[in-house]
This record gives C-alpha cells, sequence and structure tokens, in this order.
C-alpha cells in the first residue's frame, strides 16, 4: 500500500520576517477560527472539491509503477506537516481539529505528524494539547542563537527563548524535535555562525536544517539589497563565498556531533530523517490544504490561491481556488527526477530511470564527473559531498 503525505498550510506570522518572501500575512485572530474551518472543509470535501476543479484524483492517489504504467492506489496516510507561516500561533483546539479532519476523511496511522513552531509561541499548556492532539515533531524556526542577527532578520524571538522553549517540548513528550538555521544573516560572522551551531549541537535536536539565505526582490531585505538603504542591515549581509564557508563549516560541526547529512539542507540523527520531506525528494504523492498548499498526485501537480482571504471565501462557497495546475509530460517528470532525486545525498539510480523514461544519460553525467562535481558507483549517481555548496552549477547543466 502506497504512503501519502498531508500538508497544512497557516499562513499567518505575528511579525513579517525582513527577508521573507513567502505569502504569509499578519492578521487579527478573529481570522483562524474561519480558516481554520475552511482548511477542515477542504480535507472533508477534497475528493468533490478537486474533481470540480478539474483534477483527477480517481480511485485515489496516483503513483508511477516501474513498467512507465499510471497506477491508480487507495494510499494510507502517514505524515502530516502543519507550515506555514507559524501554525503554533493557532490555538490547540484548531491543530486537533485539523488533524480530527484527516483521520475522519483518510484511512491510515498517523506516524509523523509535525508542527512548525516558533520558540516564543512554546508554553507548558499548548505543548501537552499538542501531544494529546497526535503532534510529535515540532520544528523550530530558530534561524540563529545571535539576538543581534535574530532583530535584524525581524525575528520575534530571542536566544533566552529557544533555552526556555526545548525543556518545556522535552517535558511534555517530544522526542522529535529540528532546528531551522539560516546561514547568510545580516551581521552574520564567521565566530558568530560557529557559535549558533555550537549551541544548536549542544541542545541535541534529532534534526537539522540549514538553509542559505534567499535574496529574493518579494522580501524587505531583498528590496533593499537591490535599492540600496540601510533600514534591515543589507550592508551587513555576508557575501556568496562567506555563506558557502558556512555551509561548509556547517557540514563539519554537524558531522562531528553525529549528524547524517541526508538531503542538500538536512541533517539527522540515526532514524530521524524527516519522513513527510521525503516524499517531495522522492516524488512520492502528497496533498495540501489551505491557501497556497501545493499537492503532487504522482501525474499533477497543483496549488491553491495564496490570498486566505479569497481562500476562505471559495471554500466556504463549496468552491476550490487552484491557481496552478500542470499535467506532468515525461520530459518535466525526468526532470523532477534528476533535481529532486540529486538532492539526496544518497543519490538516484541512474540505471532505474533510464529504464523507466526510455532515455540515456550517461553523456550528462560524464563532464560533471569529470569535474568533480559528482561522484558514480555502478548505476548510483550522486552530488560530491565537498563540493555541495555549488550543486546549483550542477542543476543548471544537467537541465541545460
Ligand atoms: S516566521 Fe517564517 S513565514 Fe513568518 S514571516 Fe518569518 S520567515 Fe516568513
Amino acid at each position: 500500500m502506497r504512503k501519502l503525505g498531508i500538508y497544512v498550510q497557516v499562513p499567518f506570522c505575528q511579525t513579517k520576517c525582513t527577508y521573507c518572501n513567502f505569502h504569509t500575512g499578519v492578521v487579527a485572530t478573529a481570522r483562524f477560527a474561519p480558516y481554520v474551518e475552511a482548511v477542515c472543509g477542504e480535507i472533508r470535501g477534497h475528493r468533490e472539491l478537486l474533481r470540480a476543479a478539474g483534477v483527477g484524483l480517481g480511485e485515489g492517489i496516483f503513483v508511477k509503477a516501474r513498467s512507465q504504467e499510471w497506477l491508480s492506489h487507495e494510499a494510507m496516510v502517514d505524515t502530516v506537516y502543519m507550515g506555514g507561516g507559524t501554525p503554533s500561533l493557532l490555538d490547540p483546539a484548531h491543530l486537533q481539529n485539523i488533524l480530527d479532519a484527516i483521520r475522519v476523511t483518510f484511512t491510515g496511522e498517523l506516524s509523523e505528524v509535525t508542527l512548525e513552531a516558533d520558540p516564543e509561541t512554546i508554553e507548558a499548556g499548548k505543548a501537552a494539547a499538542w501531544v494529546g492532539a497526535g503532534i510529535n515533531r515540532v520544528s523550530f524556526g530558530l534561524q540563529s542563537f545571535s539576538d543581534k542577527e535574530l532583530v535584524a532578520a525581524g525575528r520575534m524571538h530571542r536566544r533566552a527563548d529557544i533555552y526556555r522553549a526545548v525543556p518545556i517540548l522535552r517535558a511534555a513528550g517530544i522526542r522529535n524535535i529540528s532546528f531551522d538555521l539560516i546561514a547568510g544573516l545580516p551581521h552574520q560572522t564567521k565566530e558568530s555562525w560557529r557559535e549558533s551551531l555550537d549551541e544548536l549541537a549542544g541542545l541535541v535536536p534529532e534534526h537539522v536544517s540549514v538553509y542559505l539565505l534567499e535574496i529574493d526582490e518579494g522580501s524587505r531585505l531583498g528590496k533593499e539589497l537591490l535599492l540600496g538603504g540601510a533600514k534591515y542591515s543589507a550592508g551587513a549581509v555576508p557575501s556568496e563565498d562567506e555563506m558557502a564557508d558556512y555551509y561548509e563549516m556547517a557540514q563539519g560541526v554537524l558531522r562531528a556531533a553525529g549528524y547524517h547529512h541526508y538531503e542538500i539542507s538536512n541533517w539527522a540523527k540515526p532514524g530521524f530523517e524527516s519522513r513527510h520531506n521525503l516524499k517531495y525528494w522522492r516524488r512520492e504523492p502528497y496533498l495540501g490544504f489551505g491557501a497556497g498548499a501545493h499537492s503532487f498526485s504522482g501525474m499533477e501537480r497543483w496549488a491553491n490561491a495564496h490570498d486566505a482571504a479569497a481562500y476562505v471565501t471559495a471554500v466556504q462557497g463549496g468552491r476550490l481556488p487552484i491557481e496552478q495546475h500542470e499535467r506532468l509530460t515525461p520530459e518535466s517528470a525526468l526532470e523532477e527526477e534528476l533535481f529532486l532525486g540529486l538532492r539526496q545525498l544518497d543519490g538516484i539510480d541512474v540505471g532505474r530511470i533510464e529504464r523507466d523514461y526510455g532515455v540515456t544519460l550517461t553523456e550528462r553525467f560524464d563532464p560533471l564527473a569529470s569535474a568533480g562535481l559528482v561522484e558514480r558507483e555502478g548505476s548510483m549517481v550522486r552530488l560530491a559531498p565537498q563540493r555541495l555548496s555549488v550543486s546549483n552549477e550542477v542543476f543548471v547543466e544537467l537541465l541545460r
């Protein structure tokens, strides 16, 4: 029986971080309940809503078989990821309602249920209620342990909040905690980055994600970098070379601390790899609910409209506001196999992909192997671990 992941988008935050380009907003808390009701309505009525919106789920979620036939299976849900935004802002009863809606609508055993949380939102009562609702993994947007960097990035929490929040979660029974760090925040230095990594390792989370700061003109920091100004400390953003050094430092510190590097941006203690996120890189099916949530059935990708108010109005009116809907061609599916699969450090089975898609890939990989950017072992190809900070070059070359 194939496994299905469920993603729930909660697009609300307390403030807007300076580097953020996500479709999230700061709204009155009175808007939370109608949003949650709409999400629960979408979950319960997803088959009819999708059918009316022209998305073909058929008898279940479609998965691609080795023979290149498309088969339908009634999939079982095993992972749920509530992300955002800051879903930990919601009342625990809201989160419980969402999980209840999933349980009554889908078959399966929810073995990994992740909640994204910001450290300042953690309280003992909330944490206990989360565990009671079935949440067993908390992913923390820490970004840094330096207050100077957190202030400049517009984050609400401070270093002390991290040290306050982790014991609360542990006492509530959360045995799987993930920390996110960002390399490249304004005012970050080699020394402050090393301190953040050491402090992170000292708290022994089961999972770690390290992202390089993305400079996007959709964020206030990105605009300042492009147009000039001093409000968001754009002048104090580390260079690309420094960010690459920070990434490599993270590789060393996390390896020494016993973490397994399993995806370009992700490390885990043995057995704590994110089962939900692995579905994205392995092209396994997932359904997304909420404003802006993305879904993948194995043969189609689609996304709901980003505007939360418009989403609520549409679902209340019995309609799903889908704004992107793509049926994959064999060519686009092959591209996904390469750029998603190669993000995993185990690499891809090129022989299997060649058989499935009827293509020859050897010539594409030859120059990359000669340049030391990828490594080959039998039919497996993987990014060279010591060249991961330039992985974009590999993807550009491969998809040319
Ligand atoms: S908490 Fe996350 S989603 Fe919210 S504003 Fe900050 S970066 Fe964006």
